[in-house]
């Protein structure tokens, strides 16, 4: 359910539009998780930053809209996804779990910075006459695949102690959602133990790597 979007102006215009002041219950939470999630997963290049939006139309939960030093997570207000989430996880489990979410986010943020993949992808993609749909369905898959694997090396780091059990069940939902929400289905490539990042590695080093080996063996 998290997306990941190239900046259209128009968009990004229309969701400035929409932020809104953050609210003053479970948005704390999100908050909290946010400025946590920042300081290992972000670069201060990007100006990372945390808006509260009311349309679900924009996102269920969260959604990342990256410029060139920009990096906006909008989260949705009281939304029930995340609600859910939280709700089968234990108290002590729900923040390190909404931090993760922000790092896959910020995943994204990282992909596009970087300007990594992308026009790989696409390339790929036409030059095994793929049409353009799947191509396009690939690639955010791959995008998916890339962030899921950052949120995993965020809670490694932080929450060593919760980083595979919180992994194993955000791969479980991936996959439970598969049949409507194909996109973000990362557990067709990935398990928890699989992500682990070396001496000397980026983040986002870490993750292109196991991203390439992932869809590698399959
Ligand atoms: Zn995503």
């Amino acid at each position: 359910m998290w997306h990941w979007q190239t900046p259209a102006i128009p968009v990004v215009a229309a969701l400035c539009a929409a932020f809104l002041p953050a609210p003053a219950d479970a948005a704390v939470d999100l908050n909290q998780a946010f400025d946590a999630a920042v300081t290992i997963a972000a670069e201060p290049a990007w100006n990372a930053r945390l808006r509260f939006v009311a349309d679900p139309a924009i996102t269920p939960a969260l959604v990342a809209f990256v410029e060139p030093g920009r990096c906006d997570v909008a989260a949705l207000k009281n939304s029930g996804f995340i609600r859910a989430s939280l709700a089968q996880l234990e108290p002590q489990d729900q923040g390190p779990y909404l931090e993760g979410l922000m790092a896959h986010e910020l995943g994204h943020c990282a992909e596009h910075h970087a300007n990594a993949g992308h026009g790989v992808i696409k390339a790929q993609a036409a030059a095994a006459g793929v049409d353009s749909t799947r191509a396009a369905q690939q690639q955010t898959l791959r995008g998916e695949l890339l962030a899921d694997i950052y949120m995993g090396l965020y809670l490694a780091q932080r929450h060593p102690d919760r980083a595979e059990r919180l992994m194993q069940f955000h791969l479980q939902r991936r996959a439970q959602s598969a049949d409507v929400d194909p996109e973000h289905n990362s557990a067709r490539f990935l398990r928890a133990e699989q992500i682990e990042r070396r001496s000397g590695e980026s983040m986002l080093q870490a993750a292109l790597r196991i991203r390439e080996a992932v869809t590698r063996a399959q």
